[in-house]
């Protein structure tokens, strides 16, 4: 019985040494290194609880749980930086001193086993649930992606409906505890869900790598989304694929973005592009393109849509950017932009419809910026 629970870090162990050993490959992936940590740390939670280190039930739930709380935060941490997020120190020591605190609070002062419970499932079933929200888009990424995404929810809602398994009262007994219905169960989803979970990380580790060698020439690298050759390669793809049709291109371009690099430096305008870019590509769905021609021009190319569905998407697109903040510059400045649209036409190649799209997109910076334009009205 004993030897089958060590199978558990086992796995972790072997996970651990495959996210290290691929991040001494490349150190830039950070996040392979925190996936490393998260399943180091979870294998020695594991181990401080199944081996009592540290002695006496008090000192163990406190350190196991702390242990617990950082290989979780830095699962969470990794997933966020892998999109070019991240939370703050602040955020992490704030849940990591409420989870822990909790745990010794509710040993020392108020002993119950069960909140002692609830306090753990509940806690980081809310840390998954809050990084899977803030990163939703990855629901519209590649399968791997998609796949992790949906991996990392069911994760954190296992954590809920087992704790049910608790209503009937814990035995206080370390161990009859051990046996009991709701300590099997909970090693089990979690060795079966944490397995899942390792693998779909590996599964977009492996993609990522995939990915850049394929796409390095491909991507413009401020900003990520593809260069002017990416969307080229990108498009005339979709140009041939029936299943693309009708597609509309949106051409997007910063309103007064010179003023933004006079006024606050280069080094901001670098970073409102990337800002930018990141709101094109969540406003995207995965079959569509993304891509910066050059300076702070964007063009999107939305597969499945026609003029009147682009002119909508635009819209709601200019709204969006102009209600943005962005980090970079000061509160209260507003960052507009303008967006031309052209559907394709039977026979088109892309050339051809940017200049449509150019042509909307001029008009729309003629009538006052901030507006969007299809090139059907422009004609009229
Ligand atoms: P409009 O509303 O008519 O589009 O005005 P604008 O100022 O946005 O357009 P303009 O074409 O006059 O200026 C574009 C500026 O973008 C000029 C150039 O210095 C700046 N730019 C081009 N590439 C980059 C870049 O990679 N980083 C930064 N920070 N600025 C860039
Ligand atoms: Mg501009
Ligand atoms: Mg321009």
């Amino acid at each position: 019985m004993r030897l089958v629970l060590l199978l558990g870090p086992t796995i972790l162990l072997v996970f651990s040494a495959s996210f290290l050993l691929a991040w001494t490959l490349d150190r830039r992936l950070k996040h392979l290194l925190l996936f490393g940590l998260s399943c180091l740390f979870f294998c020695f939670g594991s181990l401080s609880q199944m081996l009592q280190i540290p002695p006496g039930a008090g000192p163990n739930a406190i350190v196991s749980a702390f242990i617990y709380t950082v290989s979780v935060l830095c699962f969470t941490e990794g997933l966020l930086w892998r999109a070019g997020k991240r939370t703050s120190f602040a955020e992490k020591a704030a849940v990591t001193l409420l989870i822990v605190g909790g745990i010794a609070f509710f040993y020392y002062v108020e002993r119950s086993l069960l909140v002692r419970i609830y306090i753990l499932n509940f806690g980081y079933g809310l840390i998954c649930l809050v990084t899977a929200w803030r990163l939703r888009v990855m629901c519209r990424g590649r399968l791997t992606e998609r796949v992790l995404f949906w991996a990392l929810v069911a994760f954190a809602l296992h954590f809920f409906p087992r704790t049910v398994l608790t209503a009937g009262g814990v035995p206080s007994d370390a161990d009859e505890f051990g046996l009991s219905a709701f300590w099997l169960t909970l090693q089990f989803s979690l060795a079966v869900l944490g397995v899942v979970l390792a693998i779909a990380l590996l599964a977009v580790t492996v993609g990522d790598v995939i990915d850049e060698v394929r796409h390095a020439g491909n991507l413009d690298p401020l900003t990520g989304v593809l260069n002017r050759r990416g969307s080229e390669e990108g498009a005339a793809q979709r140009f041939s694929d029936p299943r693309s049709q009708p597609l509309c291109l949106l051409l997007a371009d910063i309103d007064r973005f010179k003023s933004i690099n006079d006024s606050f430096g280069h080094p901001v305008g670098d970073e409102v592009l990337r800002n930018f870019a990141a709101l094109l590509r969540q406003a995207t769905r995965w079959s569509d393109l993304c891509a910066r021609l050059g300076g702070e021009e964007f063009a999107l190319l939305l597969c499945g849509c026609d003029a009147a569905g682009g002119a909508a998407f635009a819209e709601r697109l200019r709204a969006s950017v102009s209600a943005a903040r962005f980090d970079a510059l000061p509160e209260g400045w507003q960052v507009t932009a303008s967006f031309g649209i052209a559907e394709a036409r039977a026979g088109d190649n892309l050339a051809e419809v940017v200049a449509r799209a150019d042509a909307a997109l001029y008009a729309a910076k003629k009538a006052g910026r901030n507006k969007v334009q299809q090139h059907a009205a422009v004609l009229a």
